[in-house]
């Protein structure tokens, strides 16, 4: 079992690795031409020995690397068995932490984005900037306060154990998200506990994946769950904070997300930016206002509420519930299946094209630098989501509105009505 510590220099890396592994550093690898040697060191965590590397500043900064050193990195980045990205949260992301990310996104199912400096004010306010970096994984500490390390290695020792099982499973991936009482476990409950029948109880048995198998009008439906069942326990950086981790694991899990707010409070800052994540993964979507008994609102007063502060999830249906009397269950289910069944749809070339024809007769692209933006051919690539593939000449000319009209456009003409679609833009020379 290794561990590497990668991260631009101060973000705290030494200091976790202190923190961690103690002042036991035995090792220390020579590489000629870095700021710092790579230091090797033995922990124990749990009963559990392991190796922890610190590659001092040896990821910072592509231009010194030498070819050499890109390979021994490299070797170091395949052999770890989990990698620690250290990022500062009092500084916020630097232009050196995204280089470092884009060297390890090959990697990015074993890293561990660390968010170092949580005891200071600006890194808390600066935490959510850090999932821009793209892994799914972050966890805030305080090296230096030696807080946030317990559950850091806790998760890290139980991806290692578990990234050696694949659990294949067949069945719509139904996941529940949302901030803490909004009412997830409540609705989950409220759906097992009706007559449905479950196939297999809770079947996943390691700690973050939890399935439950049930069938609903002859599907199989399973609930993807990492936050409604379980509670977290005592985290050291705020409950919110973790449930948003947890929310883009059962995001990244599953086909259809239900998005839960809580009409009682209303639809908050943090409820929109669960519900970014899930529209920036391109899922099907189903937003639950829950606690509907809790409202003075009319139905269609709370859905038009719904639909304009989260107005970016124009795709996703709404249903009003209340989980705790099991209403509005069954138009939840039902409201999946209609996502799903559009998350895979698939249609002809043919039948793409003259999608996209129509489109671009009602508007064409906006020039790009005083050219002509093209559109050449189409074609649908994958369902899950529908994915369409486009040539243009000027894939960079595309200007993001044109864009998400274009998306919106297609939703409409390929009758995709419930789910994102994914248009991906490639230039004229790929084709070949
Ligand atoms: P490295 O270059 O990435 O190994 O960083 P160091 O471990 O040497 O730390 C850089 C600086 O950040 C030092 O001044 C540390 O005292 C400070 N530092 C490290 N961890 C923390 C932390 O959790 N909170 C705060 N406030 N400062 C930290
Ligand atoms: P979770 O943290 O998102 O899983 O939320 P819970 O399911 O634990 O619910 C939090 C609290 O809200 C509990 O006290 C529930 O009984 C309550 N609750 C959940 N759904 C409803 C609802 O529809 N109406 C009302 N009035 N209370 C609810």
């Amino acid at each position: 079992m290794k561990l590497v510590i990668v991260g631009r220099p101060n973000v705290g890396k030494s200091t976790l690795f202190n923190r961690i592994v103690g002042k036991r550093i035995s090792i220390v690898h020579n590489m000629p031409g870095v700021t710092r040697d790579a230091v090797e060191s033995v922990g124990e965590w749990r009963g559990r020995k392991f190796k922890m590397v610190d590659t001092g500043g040896l990821v910072e900064s592509e231009e010194y690397i030498t070819k050499e050193i890109k390979k021994r990195v490299q070797k170091l980045l395949e052999e770890a068995d989990a990698i620690l990205f250290v990022v500062d949260g009092k500084e916020g992301i630097t232009s050196a932490d995204q280089s470092v990310a884009k060297l390890l996104y090959p990697y990015k199912e074993k890293v561990f984005l660390v968010v170092n400096k949580m005891d200071t004010k600006v890194a808390q306010s600066n935490l959510y900037d850090f999932f821009t970096l793209g892994f799914e994984k972050v966890y805030p500490v305080s090296a230096q306060h030696g807080k946030g390390i317990v559950e850091l290695l806790d998760d890290v020792f139980s991806h290692v154990a578990e990234s050696k099982e694949v659990i294949p499973q067949e069945g719509i991936r139904l996941s529940f998200v949302g901030r803490p009482n909004v009412g997830k476990s409540s609705l989950v409950n409220a759906i097992l506990r009706s007559d449905r029948v479950i196939v297999s109880p809770i079947a996943g048995t390691t700690r973050d994946a939890v399935e439950i198998f049930f069938e609903y009008e002859g599907e199989s439906l399973i609930l993807v769950d990492t936050a409604g069942i379980r509670r977290p326990s005592k985290v050291e950086y705020g409950i919110e904070f973790f449930s948003v981790g947890r929310s883009i694991k059962a995001i990244e899990m599953s086909d259809v997300v239900c998005l839960v707010v809580d009409l009682s409070e209303g639809v908050t800052h943090q409820d929109q930016k669960i519900g970014s994540l899930v529209e920036r993964r391109y899922k099907g979507c189903v937003i639950v206002g829950n606690k509907f008994d809790l409202t003075n609102l009319k139905e269609k007063e709370a859905e038009a509420y719904i639909r304009q502060r989260l107005y970016f999830l124009d795709y996703a249906p709404v249903v009003l519930t209340v989980a705790t009397e099991r209403k509005g269950i069954e138009r939840l289910l039902e409201s999946a299946l209609l996502v799903y069944r559009d998350y895979c749809k698939q249609h002809k070339t043919s039948f793409i094209n003259r999608a996209v024809e129509k489109i671009i007769s009602e508007k064409a692209p906006p020039s790009y630098q005083g050219k002509e933006v093209k559109i050449y051919y189409a074609y649908q690539e994958t369902t899950k989501p529908p994915t369409v593939v486009l040539y243009t000449n000027y894939p960079e000319g595309w200007k993001s509105n044109y864009k998400r009209f274009f998306e919106r456009k297609l939703r409409e003409y390929l009758d995709i009505k419930y789910s994102p679609i994914k248009l991906v833009l490639r230039s004229r020379e790929e084709e070949r």
